[in-house]
């Protein structure tokens, strides 16, 4: 498959057409950014490792049943995907107060809920991603009803697959962010990343954090924590 222009660049990671008009390849990024690009920097192999850990997690969810735009990894960095319409939701999970909840509700980090906690925020950079309920998405064209209970169902069952993989490898799954789109004929799949960037991963023995917190929080170490959940996950 040939690499044709660049269609996009986010933060994290380069899009770019193919000779398929229904594929795009993924470049994933070393840089890093955090409150809403206001910190800048770079984690040493962050592209090959969230490039390596998404696709793993992504096969994974596929085996359980759920449909993604996963295709083909075709270098450390870079992943042929099916081309879709990102829905403009960030879908967040939650499992254990940490982060904007523990601020918001004033819940010490760490708090067990006691039912798992669904948001969505509406992706626009400019705003900040702000929060939006159910009412906003169909006020604003965002998604239809359907689609919303669709992309909520998935959101669920990720969860638990996702959590009971993790548990079997020592990881607690704290919290995540993840995004679906359309395919053309307008099927939802599950789309972006799965990675230490995107999910708060906390080790079930010593609590220690093995995601971007340590490089919001300058906890040091970023690079060795996503390294560890890159060798847990694929074994190297
Ligand atoms: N998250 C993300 N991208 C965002 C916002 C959040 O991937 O733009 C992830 C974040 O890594 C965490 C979860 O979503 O796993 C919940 O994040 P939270 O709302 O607590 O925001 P944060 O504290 O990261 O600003």
């Amino acid at each position: 498959m040939k690499k044709l222009e660049q269609v996009y660049e986010g933060k994290a990671k380069k899009v770019f057409k193919t000779d398929d008009p229904e594929k795009f390849i993924v470049d994933y990024k070393d840089d890093a950014t955090a409150f809403n690009g206001l910190k800048k920097g770079t984690i040493q192999g962050k592209g090959v490792i969230n490039n390596r850990v998404t696709n793993h997690m992504m096969k994974m969810l596929e085996s359980h049943g759920i449909p993604t735009h996963y295709v083909e990894e075709i270098s450390d960095r870079e992943t042929v995907v099916k081309k879709v319409q990102i829905v403009p939701l960030e879908v967040i999970v939650r499992n254990i107060a940490a982060g904007s909840l523990s601020k918001r509700l004033g819940l010490p980090e760490g708090t067990k809920m006691k039912s798992t906690v669904l948001e969505f925020c509406y992706k626009d950079d400019e705003l900040g991603d702000p929060m939006v309920n159910e009412y906003h998405i169909y006020a604003m064209g965002l998604a239809t009803p359907e689609e919303v209970k669709t992309i909520s169902d998935y959101a669920l069952k990720i969860n638990a697959i996702m959590t009971d993989y993790l548990k079997d490898l020592g990881i607690e799954l704290i919290d995540f962010k993840l995004e679906f789109g359309r395919l053309s004929d307008g099927t939802i799949v599950l789309a972006d990343e799965i990675s230490p960037d995107t999910c708060r991963f906390w080790d079930s023995k010593t609590g220690e954090k093995l995601d971007k917190d340590r490089f919001r929080r300058d906890l040091g170490n970023v690079e060795g924590a996503y390294h560890e959940i890159m060798k847990r996950l694929l074994g190297e």
